[in-house]
This record gives C-alpha cells, structure tokens and sequence, in this order.
C-alpha cells in the first residue's frame, strides 16, 4: 500500500510562471471554503497540519504542493465561494492549470454533502470535465447527515452531476470525523490515477 503519510510541504504559488518543473504526476485537490478540503488532505497524510485551513477564509490565493515522492504530487487550491474576487482569480489560475499544465492528471473536488448544486462546484466540475481531465466528487461531511439521508444525497449527486455532463464523475462519500466514511475509497481513486 502507498505511504501517504510521506507527504511533505514543497512549495506555493501564487501564478503559473513560479511552480516546479512540469514533470510527473499531479492530483488537484478543489472545494468551496470550509467543505473540508485541508482537513481531508491532512486525514489522507495522517499529518496534523500539512495542509492549512485559512483562519479568514478567501485571504489566500496561493497553491500549496505537497510532495508524496519523486514523481507524485498533491496541488491544493485555495477554497472558493468566500468572496467573489478571490474567486474569479482562484477561476483563472486553476483554468490556465487545466490547459497547461501536463502533470496533472486528476481532479478531486470537495463538497459538503448537504449542499451539492452549488454553482461553483458545478462550474468545477464542467471546467475538469471539459478538459478531457477525469474528475472524482468528495461529498464531505457525511458524519452531519444520518445513513439514508447521506445515501440519498449520494444518489441526488450521481444524477445530477452525471446528467450534466457527458463524461463519467465518479464519486464517494466521506467523513473526517468517521475515518471509516470513505478514506479507503478515496485512496483507491488517487492510486489509480498516480499508477501506484
Ligand atoms: P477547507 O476550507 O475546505 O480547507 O475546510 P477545513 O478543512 O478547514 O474545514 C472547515 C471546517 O469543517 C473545520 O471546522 C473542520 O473541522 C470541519 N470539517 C471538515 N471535515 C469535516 C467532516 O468530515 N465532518 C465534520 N463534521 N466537520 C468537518
């Protein structure tokens, strides 16, 4: 089994122009601020802190990577929906990211289960989707609904999310307060996609 827990901070960026040569491969992690996205990142690692919840959420328009191994990488977006300008520079940076950049291989995006058509997460997931990128939905926080409800949700989403586009959207449920709620699902996708 993969040993994410070898997962260390590399570097920020705040554009396109200062990131690490474009070799390997990359998995994106996107969400709405506060759907849990850093807390799901430093679940998957068994690190406390490695990826950072922004105390003011919005504030921040930097990309985190975060190295897993000489070739594999984790790309941490800045959440969005806080504001409407840290959203539209969050939009552009993760577009040119789609169009340019050949390591990335994947798209995870993090959505609180008790919201699923937001209309952000649906651009999203177009934006992954239309770049020929495949793209894996977290419906976070599952532990807040009980088990039928969490199970509808999953279905509402599935639909939706999949009568929307014509690609195939996979996608899970997960809890980080119940590790059981889905981490070993998760780790699947990501060894798929990293070729592990
Ligand atoms: P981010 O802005 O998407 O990075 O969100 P954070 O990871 O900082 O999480 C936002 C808040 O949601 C924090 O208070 C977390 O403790 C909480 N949270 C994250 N995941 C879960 C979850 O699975 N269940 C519950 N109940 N709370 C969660």
């Amino acid at each position: 089994m993969f040993n994410y827990q070898k997962a260390f901070y590399l570097t920020s960026s705040k554009n396109y122009k200062f990131l690490p040569k474009d070799l390997g491969i990359e998995i994106a992690f996107l969400g709405r601020s506060n759907a849990g996205k850093s807390t799901i990142i430093n679940t998957l690692t068994q690190k406390k802190n490695l990826a950072k919840s922004s105390k003011t959420p919005g504030c921040t328009n930097l990309i985190n990577l975060f190295q897993l191994d000489k070739i594999r990488r984790i790309v941490d977006f800045p959440g969005y929906g806080f504001t409407k300008s840290s959203t539209k520079k969050l939009g552009k940076y993760f577009e040119i990211y789609l169009e340019k950049r050949k390591s990335l291989k994947g798209v995870i995006i993090v959505i609180d289960v008790r919201h699923i058509q937001m209309p952000m997460d649906i651009h999203m997931v177009k934006w992954t989707v239309s770049s020929d990128l495949p793209c894996h939905i977290i419906l976070n926080k599952s532990d807040k609904l009980n088990i039928y409800t969490r199970n509808k949700m999953l279905k509402l989403a599935n639909s939706f999310y999949n009568k929307e586009n014509n690609k195939i959207i996979t996608m899970q449920l997960f809890s980080n307060k119940i590790k059981t709620i889905g981490l070993k699902k998760l780790k699947n996708i990501l060894n798929k996609w990293y070729h592990i």
